[in-house]
């Protein structure tokens, strides 16, 4: 979601005839996007912001958009006196006010609705993947999470909206569409004549777009995995077979004390259900590990899981309080080195499948979506279905944007392959 309101902000400066640098010093506006989901990130911003304000020309304006500015508030001007601006993430539309009136402090921290959408000029040109955010907020207030805080109640975008938007992208260069909302799958707008759409109809609709050959979507909660929604895996090849649907713990008790009101059966049911609709997917999750309360037998709960699953490309953090959440309150918080023992044990499993699952698409042939030249310039790298990194020689001339690769070599970050002429 903060790469798509980076890529909406660079454009609604260039629509205002602005260029972008990346030298801070050469800058007339610097904004800091920000994440306020764990408390490092926070804290990073802050120092950023100390760095930039010594780097940055006396007359450049700098401010931050985004979690943290909603989480900071007034505050942030209190903090860092010459700010400039302090942005929610519903309101960075409102960012070129600051370029018609620079003296003024620019405040607004509003969680209002959908407008910025309205309001954004259309990107010229897409990337070739396109995120395209269908809804915002979440409505479930897991007690660890600020985002309900930060992005506000759940609101779903309109069917035809989402449409206008996946077509522009594609006929501006997009060839894989990503699905966002922090609740993506439980995207539900009903129109003036009743009809309600789910997030099947998006894929639906947008699976019939020539120009898009790969389609996904993120982040998912378990007990909006429709029926419908598992359909699309079975019956719509340009959905990818990879999905990202956070389990954050293998412990009932845990669980329940998060608020995510799931049963362990239920998940494991729609796991089994997906894996029967596409036998080829691949499933990931995001762990949290430390949660208040947790002993080491919910631990062991979370490794069980984690080895029935055998997820991929996955995460876990150590549990980090957070304001405005009422996790941060609970008196049982776990001590920082048994958390570190538990992430270190969860991240070594974790990592270990990860590498196993690369090994095992060593010879296989997969259809892979360029994504840039690495660092040297002498290669490129390409996504595999399963978001994989996967390395090639630069050929000479252009490189097909989508092809197949045949793979030759894989670690646990990387896969290096051959394209396939
Ligand atoms: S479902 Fe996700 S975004 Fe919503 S409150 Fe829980 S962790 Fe936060």
């Amino acid at each position: 979601m903060n790469v798509y309101d980076g890529w909406r902000i660079a454009s609604m400066l260039t629509h205002h005839g602005m260029t972008q640098t990346d030298n801070v010093a050469d800058a007339d506006i610097i904004v800091l996007n920000t994440c306020a989901v764990r408390a490092k990130a926070t804290d990073k911003v802050y120092s950023a912001l100390g760095r930039i304000r010594r780097a940055k020309k006396p007359s450049a304006l700098f401010g931050i958009v985004g979690c943290v500015a909603r989480e900071s508030g007034a505050d942030a001007f209190r903090r860092i006196p010459d700010l400039n601006f302090v942005l929610g993430p519903q309101s960075y539309h409102k960012l070129t006010q600051i370029l018609d009136n620079p003296d003024a402090r620019l405040l607004n921290i509003d969680l209002g609705g959908l407008e910025k959408f309205d309001e954004l000029p259309q990107m010229e040109k897409s990337p070739t993947v396109a995120y395209i955010p269908i809804q915002e907020g979440c409505n479930h207030c897991c007690t660890y999470c600020i985002v309900p805080y930060t992005r506000g109640r759940e609101i779903s975008r309109s069917f035809d909206d989402c449409v206008r938007d996946t077509i522009h992208a594609a006929k501006t260069g997009a060839v894989e569409i990503c699905f966002l909302g922090q609740n993506v799958n439980g995207y539900k707008y009903t129109d003036e004549n009743g009809k309600t759409y789910r997030l099947s109809d998006l894929i639906r609709a947008a699976a019939k777009i020539p120009e898009i050959m790969r389609i996904r979507f993120t982040s998912s909660y378990p007990t909006e995995m429709t029926d419908d929604l598992i359909e699309m895996f079975a019956v719509e090849p340009k959905l990818l077979p990879f999905l990202n649907m956070p389990i954050q713990s293998g412990s009932q008790n845990v669980l329940t004390r998060m608020n995510r009101p799931y049963s362990l059966e239920l998940y494991t049911d729609i796991i089994d259900k997906l894996r029967a609709a596409r036998p080829d997917i691949q499933i990931s999750s995001d762990f949290i590990v430390g949660f208040p309360g947790e002993t080491d037998s919910d631990f062991d709960q979370t490794m069980e899981i984690a080895k029935r699953i055998k997820y991929i490309n996955s995460y876990c953090f150590k549990y980090s309080p957070r304001p405005h959440t009422a996790a941060a309150l609970m008196t049982d918080q776990i001590p920082e080195n048994i958390k570190a023992t538990r992430l270190a044990q969860l991240d070594e499993y974790l990592n270990s499948v990860q590498r196993e699952f690369n090994e095992s698409c060593v010879d296989k042939t997969l259809s892979c979506l360029l994504e840039g030249p690495d660092k040297t310039g002498r290669h490129l790298v390409y996504r595999t279905p399963y978001m994989q990194q996967c390395i090639v020689v630069r050929p000479d001339g252009d490189a097909p944007v989508l092809t197949d690769i045949k793979i030759t070599a894989a670690n646990k970050a990387s896969l290096r392959g051959e394209i396939v002429k």
